[in-house]
Protein backbone atom coordinates (compact mmCIF):
# COMPACT_ATOMS: atom_id res chain seq x y z
CA UNK A 1 0.00 0.00 0.00
CA UNK A 2 1.15 3.48 -0.70
CA UNK A 3 0.04 6.07 1.11
CA UNK A 4 0.48 9.75 -0.58
CA UNK A 5 0.06 12.65 1.64
CA UNK A 6 0.81 16.18 0.95
CA UNK A 7 2.82 16.38 4.07
CA UNK A 8 4.99 14.18 5.24
CA UNK A 9 6.84 13.88 9.12
CA UNK A 10 8.76 10.49 9.55
CA UNK A 11 9.57 12.12 13.04
CA UNK A 12 9.73 14.98 15.23
CA UNK A 13 13.31 15.77 14.56
CA UNK A 14 13.45 15.62 11.02
CA UNK A 15 11.85 18.44 8.72
CA UNK A 16 8.59 17.78 7.41
CA UNK A 17 9.00 17.08 3.42
CA UNK A 18 6.34 17.95 0.85
CA UNK A 19 4.85 15.19 -1.34
CA UNK A 20 6.33 12.46 0.59
CA UNK A 21 4.64 9.21 1.15
CA UNK A 22 5.52 5.89 2.47
CA UNK A 23 5.14 2.21 1.33
CA UNK A 24 4.08 -0.17 3.92
CA UNK A 25 4.06 -4.06 3.77
CA UNK A 26 3.07 -6.43 6.45
CA UNK A 27 2.67 -3.72 9.03
CA UNK A 28 6.19 -2.39 8.44
CA UNK A 29 7.38 0.99 6.68
CA UNK A 30 9.16 0.02 3.34
CA UNK A 31 9.52 2.62 1.82
CA UNK A 32 9.94 6.42 2.16
CA UNK A 33 10.33 8.25 -0.60
CA UNK A 34 8.95 11.24 -2.99
CA UNK A 35 5.25 10.31 -3.99
CA UNK A 36 5.98 10.37 -7.78
CA UNK A 37 9.12 7.84 -7.20
CA UNK A 38 6.75 5.82 -5.05
CA UNK A 39 4.40 5.55 -7.96
CA UNK A 40 6.67 4.85 -10.94
CA UNK A 41 8.11 2.09 -8.86
CA UNK A 42 5.13 0.31 -7.65
CA UNK A 43 2.26 0.88 -9.64
CA UNK A 44 0.20 -2.11 -8.92
CA UNK A 45 0.27 -1.31 -4.79
CA UNK A 46 -3.51 0.53 -3.78
CA UNK A 47 -2.74 4.35 -3.62
CA UNK A 48 -4.49 6.18 -0.60
CA UNK A 49 -4.34 9.36 -1.66
CA UNK A 50 -4.39 12.05 1.01
CA UNK A 51 -3.16 15.66 -0.92
CA UNK A 52 -5.02 17.35 1.98
CA UNK A 53 -3.36 15.54 4.94
CA UNK A 54 -0.12 15.40 6.71
CA UNK A 55 1.10 12.18 7.66
CA UNK A 56 2.97 11.47 11.39
CA UNK A 57 4.12 8.98 13.95
CA UNK A 58 1.52 7.77 15.75
CA UNK A 59 1.39 9.15 19.36
CA UNK A 60 2.50 6.99 21.98
CA UNK A 61 0.78 7.45 25.73
CA UNK A 62 3.66 6.79 27.79
CA UNK A 63 1.38 6.69 31.04
CA UNK A 64 -2.75 6.18 31.23
CA UNK A 65 -4.92 5.45 33.48
CA UNK A 66 -7.66 3.80 31.27
CA UNK A 67 -10.10 3.71 34.13
CA UNK A 68 -9.82 7.20 35.60
CA UNK A 69 -12.47 8.46 32.26
CA UNK A 70 -15.25 6.72 35.13
CA UNK A 71 -14.30 9.73 37.49
CA UNK A 72 -15.03 12.70 35.04
CA UNK A 73 -17.33 14.83 36.85
CA UNK A 74 -17.44 12.45 39.50
CA UNK A 75 -18.96 14.22 42.85
CA UNK A 76 -15.68 14.57 45.33
CA UNK A 77 -17.06 13.90 48.72
CA UNK A 78 -14.58 15.40 50.71
CA UNK A 79 -13.25 18.38 48.25
CA UNK A 80 -9.07 17.34 48.97
CA UNK A 81 -6.42 20.68 49.93
CA UNK A 82 -3.47 18.54 48.80
CA UNK A 83 -1.72 16.04 46.90
CA UNK A 84 -1.71 13.52 49.86
CA UNK A 85 -5.57 14.22 50.41
CA UNK A 86 -6.16 14.20 46.72
CA UNK A 87 -5.30 10.03 47.01
CA UNK A 88 -6.64 9.32 50.69
CA UNK A 89 -9.63 11.58 50.74
CA UNK A 90 -10.77 11.00 47.25
CA UNK A 91 -9.28 8.74 44.44
CA UNK A 92 -8.94 5.99 46.65
CA UNK A 93 -11.63 5.12 48.74
CA UNK A 94 -14.00 6.90 45.89
CA UNK A 95 -12.12 5.41 42.45
CA UNK A 96 -9.35 2.97 42.41
CA UNK A 97 -10.80 0.86 45.76
CA UNK A 98 -14.32 0.89 44.36
CA UNK A 99 -13.45 -0.13 40.73
CA UNK A 100 -14.62 -3.81 39.62
CA UNK A 101 -13.75 -5.68 36.05
CA UNK A 102 -16.77 -4.60 34.36
CA UNK A 103 -16.05 -1.42 35.25
CA UNK A 104 -12.51 -1.53 33.90
CA UNK A 105 -13.66 -3.62 30.33
CA UNK A 106 -15.93 -0.87 29.76
CA UNK A 107 -13.58 2.25 30.75
CA UNK A 108 -10.84 0.24 28.65
CA UNK A 109 -12.97 -0.17 25.72
CA UNK A 110 -13.64 3.64 25.50
CA UNK A 111 -10.56 5.15 26.36
CA UNK A 112 -8.73 2.48 23.31
CA UNK A 113 -11.38 4.37 20.76
CA UNK A 114 -10.57 7.91 22.33
CA UNK A 115 -6.82 7.54 21.94
CA UNK A 116 -7.61 5.48 18.18
CA UNK A 117 -9.34 8.29 17.50
CA UNK A 118 -7.05 11.30 18.83
CA UNK A 119 -3.94 9.63 16.68
CA UNK A 120 -2.58 7.67 19.75
CA UNK A 121 -1.55 4.48 18.41
CA UNK A 122 0.76 3.17 21.37
CA UNK A 123 -0.56 3.61 25.30
CA UNK A 124 0.79 2.25 28.82
CA UNK A 125 -1.58 1.86 31.31
CA UNK A 126 -1.39 1.67 34.79
CA UNK A 127 -4.40 -0.16 36.80
CA UNK A 128 -4.58 0.44 40.15
CA UNK A 129 -7.84 -1.70 41.60
CA UNK A 130 -7.19 -3.55 44.44
CA UNK A 131 -10.61 -4.90 44.42
CA UNK A 132 -10.64 -6.35 41.02
CA UNK A 133 -7.80 -9.09 41.60
CA UNK A 134 -7.26 -11.36 40.03
CA UNK A 135 -7.67 -11.09 36.58
CA UNK A 136 -8.55 -7.51 35.56
CA UNK A 137 -5.38 -7.33 33.43
CA UNK A 138 -6.43 -10.19 31.49
CA UNK A 139 -9.78 -8.67 30.72
CA UNK A 140 -8.03 -5.50 29.49
CA UNK A 141 -6.05 -7.55 27.54
CA UNK A 142 -8.95 -9.00 25.57
CA UNK A 143 -10.29 -5.55 25.03
CA UNK A 144 -7.15 -3.91 24.23
CA UNK A 145 -6.73 -6.43 21.48
CA UNK A 146 -9.96 -6.12 20.08
CA UNK A 147 -9.53 -2.35 19.61
CA UNK A 148 -6.04 -3.52 17.65
CA UNK A 149 -3.73 -0.47 19.62
CA UNK A 150 -0.60 -1.54 20.81
CA UNK A 151 -0.95 -1.08 24.84
CA UNK A 152 1.36 -1.99 27.52
CA UNK A 153 -0.51 -3.28 30.73
CA UNK A 154 0.41 -3.43 34.50
CA UNK A 155 -0.74 -3.22 37.32
CA UNK A 156 0.10 -1.12 40.21
CA UNK A 157 0.78 -3.27 43.05
CA UNK A 158 0.46 -1.48 46.48
CA UNK A 159 0.91 -2.02 50.21
CA UNK A 160 -1.69 0.32 51.13
CA UNK A 161 -4.25 -2.50 50.95
CA UNK A 162 -2.58 -4.60 53.12
CA UNK A 163 0.21 -7.84 52.26
CA UNK A 164 -2.26 -10.03 50.40
CA UNK A 165 -3.62 -7.27 48.07
CA UNK A 166 0.16 -6.34 47.21
CA UNK A 167 1.31 -9.52 46.52
CA UNK A 168 -1.82 -10.66 44.06
CA UNK A 169 -0.85 -7.33 42.70
CA UNK A 170 2.38 -8.43 41.67
CA UNK A 171 1.26 -11.64 40.62
CA UNK A 172 -1.24 -10.25 38.49
CA UNK A 173 1.80 -8.08 36.31
CA UNK A 174 3.51 -11.65 36.16
CA UNK A 175 0.57 -13.65 35.22
CA UNK A 176 -0.40 -10.59 31.79
CA UNK A 177 3.33 -10.65 30.75
CA UNK A 178 3.77 -14.54 30.92
CA UNK A 179 0.33 -13.91 28.82
CA UNK A 180 1.28 -12.24 25.95
CA UNK A 181 2.53 -13.60 22.31
CA UNK A 182 6.61 -11.68 21.49
CA UNK A 183 5.17 -10.04 18.69
CA UNK A 184 1.65 -9.14 19.91
CA UNK A 185 0.07 -5.98 20.72
CA UNK A 186 -0.40 -6.18 24.19
CA UNK A 187 2.52 -6.87 26.50
CA UNK A 188 3.54 -5.61 29.66
CA UNK A 189 5.55 -4.64 32.60
CA UNK A 190 5.98 -4.60 36.30
CA UNK A 191 4.55 -2.22 38.51
CA UNK A 192 4.41 -0.32 42.34
CA UNK A 193 2.92 2.49 43.27
CA UNK A 194 5.17 5.22 45.48
CA UNK A 195 7.70 5.00 48.00
CA UNK A 196 5.07 6.19 50.58
CA UNK A 197 2.77 2.88 49.66
CA UNK A 198 5.69 0.36 49.35
CA UNK A 199 8.53 -0.85 51.66
CA UNK A 200 11.79 -1.03 50.54
CA UNK A 201 11.93 -4.46 50.64
CA UNK A 202 8.74 -4.80 48.42
CA UNK A 203 9.81 -2.52 45.92
CA UNK A 204 13.27 -4.49 45.75
CA UNK A 205 11.28 -7.42 44.88
CA UNK A 206 8.96 -6.00 42.31
CA UNK A 207 12.31 -4.21 40.56
CA UNK A 208 13.87 -7.70 40.83
CA UNK A 209 10.87 -9.95 38.94
CA UNK A 210 10.48 -7.25 36.44
CA UNK A 211 14.43 -7.45 35.62
CA UNK A 212 13.77 -11.60 35.71
CA UNK A 213 11.22 -11.84 33.29
CA UNK A 214 13.26 -9.05 31.19
CA UNK A 215 10.57 -6.24 31.41
CA UNK A 216 10.93 -2.64 32.40
CA UNK A 217 9.65 -1.64 35.96
CA UNK A 218 7.58 1.12 36.38
CA UNK A 219 6.03 3.29 39.66
CA UNK A 220 5.17 7.21 39.81
CA UNK A 221 7.54 9.47 41.44
CA UNK A 222 7.36 12.78 43.13
CA UNK A 223 4.09 13.80 41.74
CA UNK A 224 3.91 17.00 43.99
CA UNK A 225 6.49 17.80 47.20
CA UNK A 226 4.62 15.09 49.20
CA UNK A 227 7.18 12.22 48.06
CA UNK A 228 10.58 13.72 48.39
CA UNK A 229 9.28 15.34 51.65
CA UNK A 230 8.20 11.83 52.61
CA UNK A 231 11.60 10.33 52.17
CA UNK A 232 13.27 12.89 53.71
CA UNK A 233 11.29 12.43 56.78
CA UNK A 234 11.55 8.38 56.41
CA UNK A 235 14.73 7.66 55.32
CA UNK A 236 16.95 10.82 55.23
CA UNK A 237 17.57 10.81 52.01
CA UNK A 238 15.61 12.24 48.52
CA UNK A 239 13.28 10.16 46.69
CA UNK A 240 15.82 9.12 44.06
CA UNK A 241 18.90 8.29 46.49
CA UNK A 242 16.62 6.22 48.25
CA UNK A 243 16.06 4.58 44.68
CA UNK A 244 19.58 4.67 43.86
CA UNK A 245 20.25 2.53 47.30
CA UNK A 246 17.69 -0.03 46.67
CA UNK A 247 19.56 -0.92 43.25
CA UNK A 248 16.69 0.46 41.46
CA UNK A 249 17.44 3.83 39.68
CA UNK A 250 19.06 2.68 36.58
CA UNK A 251 17.52 2.41 32.42
CA UNK A 252 15.13 -1.13 33.96
CA UNK A 253 13.06 1.80 35.81
CA UNK A 254 10.65 4.13 34.44
CA UNK A 255 9.68 6.88 36.93
CA UNK A 256 6.15 8.63 35.96
CA UNK A 257 5.91 12.39 36.84
CA UNK A 258 8.95 13.58 38.38
CA UNK A 259 7.56 16.57 39.00
CA UNK A 260 9.16 18.23 42.18
CA UNK A 261 13.03 17.25 41.86
CA UNK A 262 15.75 17.80 43.99
CA UNK A 263 19.33 18.86 42.02
CA UNK A 264 20.51 15.25 42.97
CA UNK A 265 17.29 13.34 42.04
CA UNK A 266 17.91 15.18 38.36
CA UNK A 267 21.28 13.94 38.63
CA UNK A 268 20.82 10.14 39.62
CA UNK A 269 18.09 10.39 37.12
CA UNK A 270 19.85 11.30 34.27
CA UNK A 271 23.67 9.55 35.55
CA UNK A 272 21.51 6.10 35.98
CA UNK A 273 19.40 6.67 32.97
CA UNK A 274 16.28 6.23 34.77
CA UNK A 275 13.60 6.91 31.64
CA UNK A 276 11.05 9.32 32.69
CA UNK A 277 7.19 10.17 31.94
CA UNK A 278 5.67 13.47 32.04
CA UNK A 279 1.70 14.14 32.34
CA UNK A 280 1.65 18.30 31.82
CA UNK A 281 -2.08 18.53 31.98
CA UNK A 282 -2.51 16.21 35.38
CA UNK A 283 0.30 17.78 37.12
CA UNK A 284 -2.02 21.04 37.10
CA UNK A 285 -5.20 19.15 38.26
CA UNK A 286 -3.38 17.87 41.68
CA UNK A 287 -1.63 21.10 42.01
CA UNK A 288 1.70 19.21 41.63
CA UNK A 289 3.80 21.44 40.14
CA UNK A 290 5.33 21.96 36.65
CA UNK A 291 7.79 19.68 35.93
CA UNK A 292 11.72 20.43 35.46
CA UNK A 293 11.03 18.86 31.65
CA UNK A 294 13.58 21.14 29.66
CA UNK A 295 16.05 20.67 32.50
CA UNK A 296 16.18 16.76 31.68
CA UNK A 297 16.03 16.86 28.36
CA UNK A 298 19.66 19.17 28.72
CA UNK A 299 21.20 16.31 30.79
CA UNK A 300 20.27 13.59 27.84
CA UNK A 301 17.36 12.03 30.17
CA UNK A 302 14.55 9.53 27.99
CA UNK A 303 11.30 11.06 28.41
CA UNK A 304 7.93 11.08 26.71
CA UNK A 305 4.33 12.02 27.44
CA UNK A 306 1.44 10.76 28.64
CA UNK A 307 -2.04 12.24 29.27
CA UNK A 308 -2.49 10.65 33.05
CA UNK A 309 -6.20 9.26 32.10
CA UNK A 310 -6.96 12.94 32.86
CA UNK A 311 -7.75 14.32 29.03
CA UNK A 312 -6.40 11.96 26.78
CA UNK A 313 -6.44 14.14 23.17
CA UNK A 314 -2.71 14.12 22.61
CA UNK A 315 -2.76 17.06 20.92
CA UNK A 316 -4.24 18.92 24.09
CA UNK A 317 -1.20 17.06 26.02
CA UNK A 318 1.35 18.31 23.49
CA UNK A 319 0.01 22.07 24.08
CA UNK A 320 -0.13 21.71 27.95
CA UNK A 321 4.05 20.31 27.73
CA UNK A 322 4.84 23.60 25.05
CA UNK A 323 2.99 26.50 27.12
CA UNK A 324 3.69 24.97 30.74
CA UNK A 325 7.46 24.86 30.45
CA UNK A 326 7.57 28.39 28.66
CA UNK A 327 5.92 29.86 31.74
CA UNK A 328 7.84 28.06 34.52
CA UNK A 329 11.27 29.11 32.68
CA UNK A 330 10.09 32.63 31.18
CA UNK A 331 11.52 31.78 28.24
CA UNK A 332 9.30 31.47 25.05
CA UNK A 333 12.15 29.57 23.04
CA UNK A 334 12.21 26.36 25.54
CA UNK A 335 10.79 23.08 24.25
CA UNK A 336 10.04 23.84 20.78
CA UNK A 337 7.22 22.53 18.78
CA UNK A 338 9.43 19.77 16.82
CA UNK A 339 10.79 18.55 20.46
CA UNK A 340 7.07 18.57 21.90
CA UNK A 341 5.90 16.41 18.56
CA UNK A 342 9.28 13.94 19.37
CA UNK A 343 8.34 13.40 23.47
CA UNK A 344 4.62 12.50 21.54
CA UNK A 345 6.02 9.59 20.09
CA UNK A 346 9.64 8.53 19.42
CA UNK A 347 10.34 9.82 23.02
CA UNK A 348 7.29 7.96 24.70
CA UNK A 349 8.07 4.44 22.64
CA UNK A 350 11.69 5.24 23.98
CA UNK A 351 10.61 5.35 27.64
CA UNK A 352 8.77 2.36 27.29
CA UNK A 353 11.61 0.75 26.09
CA UNK A 354 10.06 -0.20 22.42
CA UNK A 355 11.82 -0.85 19.24
CA UNK A 356 10.99 0.73 16.09
CA UNK A 357 7.70 2.31 17.20
CA UNK A 358 7.48 6.05 17.51
CA UNK A 359 9.14 6.92 13.43
CA UNK A 360 7.93 6.28 10.36
CA UNK A 361 11.59 5.08 8.95
CA UNK A 362 12.24 2.13 7.12
CA UNK A 363 11.67 -0.79 8.97
CA UNK A 364 9.76 0.80 11.58
CA UNK A 365 5.88 -0.35 12.43
CA UNK A 366 3.42 1.55 10.62
CA UNK A 367 2.09 3.02 13.51
CA UNK A 368 0.51 6.54 11.92
CA UNK A 369 -1.94 9.13 11.20
CA UNK A 370 -3.66 11.58 8.70
CA UNK A 371 -4.23 14.96 10.19
CA UNK A 372 -6.38 17.80 7.76
CA UNK A 373 -3.87 20.11 6.49
CA UNK A 374 -6.35 22.85 5.82
CA UNK A 375 -5.06 25.43 8.57
CA UNK A 376 -5.73 29.17 7.21
CA UNK A 377 -1.96 29.91 6.76
CA UNK A 378 0.47 28.14 4.26
CA UNK A 379 1.72 25.38 5.39
CA UNK A 380 5.88 25.62 5.30
CA UNK A 381 8.68 22.58 6.29
CA UNK A 382 9.56 25.29 8.65
CA UNK A 383 6.23 26.01 10.22
CA UNK A 384 4.01 22.42 9.68
CA UNK A 385 5.45 20.74 13.15
CA UNK A 386 4.22 24.22 15.17
CA UNK A 387 1.03 24.22 13.01
CA UNK A 388 -0.07 20.66 14.46
CA UNK A 389 0.97 21.32 17.44
CA UNK A 390 -0.78 24.03 18.41
CA UNK A 391 -3.73 24.24 16.35
CA UNK A 392 -4.57 20.29 15.41
CA UNK A 393 -7.00 18.35 18.17
CA UNK A 394 -8.93 14.79 18.00
CA UNK A 395 -11.21 16.19 15.45
CA UNK A 396 -8.85 16.83 12.71
CA UNK A 397 -7.63 13.46 12.60
CA UNK A 398 -9.03 11.45 9.97
CA UNK A 399 -7.15 8.08 9.24
CA UNK A 400 -5.07 5.79 12.36
CA UNK A 401 -3.13 2.86 11.11
CA UNK A 402 -1.77 0.70 13.51
CA UNK A 403 1.04 -1.83 12.24
CA UNK A 404 -0.33 -1.62 8.91
CA UNK A 405 -4.20 -1.65 9.64
CA UNK A 406 -6.37 0.68 9.14
CA UNK A 407 -8.28 0.93 12.43
CA UNK A 408 -9.70 4.99 11.75
CA UNK A 409 -10.72 5.86 8.52
CA UNK A 410 -12.55 9.25 7.24
CA UNK A 411 -12.97 10.13 11.40
CA UNK A 412 -14.96 6.83 11.98
CA UNK A 413 -13.51 4.17 14.38
CA UNK A 414 -13.79 0.98 12.71
CA UNK A 415 -15.65 -2.11 13.92
CA UNK A 416 -17.08 0.04 16.79
CA UNK A 417 -20.41 0.87 18.20
CA UNK A 418 -19.74 4.44 19.84
CA UNK A 419 -23.26 4.40 20.81
CA UNK A 420 -23.18 1.19 22.71
CA UNK A 421 -19.68 1.91 23.88
CA UNK A 422 -20.73 5.19 25.64
CA UNK A 423 -23.85 3.78 26.80
CA UNK A 424 -21.86 0.88 28.69
CA UNK A 425 -19.15 3.46 30.37
CA UNK A 426 -22.09 5.74 31.35
CA UNK A 427 -23.39 2.82 33.02
CA UNK A 428 -20.63 1.39 34.51
CA UNK A 429 -19.76 5.33 35.78
CA UNK A 430 -23.49 5.64 37.72
CA UNK A 431 -22.20 2.31 39.20
CA UNK A 432 -18.91 3.63 40.24
CA UNK A 433 -20.66 6.95 41.71
CA UNK A 434 -23.16 5.30 43.92
CA UNK A 435 -20.78 3.22 45.49
ZN1 LIG B 1 -0.62 8.27 37.02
Amino acid sequence: MLILPGWLVTAGDVAPRKDWGLRIVDGLVAEVGPSADLIAAHPADAQIQAKDRVCLPGFVNSHVHLYGVLAHGIDVKAPPDGFESFLEDYWWPQVEDALDVDMIAAATDWVCAEMLRSGTTTFFDILEAPNSLPGALLVEKEVVEQRGIRGLLSFEATERAGPDIAQAGLEENVNLIRACEPDGLVSGLMCYHTTFTCSGDFIAKAFELGQDLGVLTHAHANESHFEGEWCQKEYGQSTFAYYQGLGVAGPDFLASQCVQLTIEDREIIAENGVRVSHMPLSNCEVGGGIAPIPELLEAGVTLGLGSDGYINDFYEVMRGAFLLAKARRLDPGVLPGDTVLRLATHGGAQALGLDHVGRLDVGWSADLQLVDANLPTPLTAHNLVEQLVLWRSQQHVSDVMVAGTWRVRNGELLGADLGQMRARVHEQAERLWSH
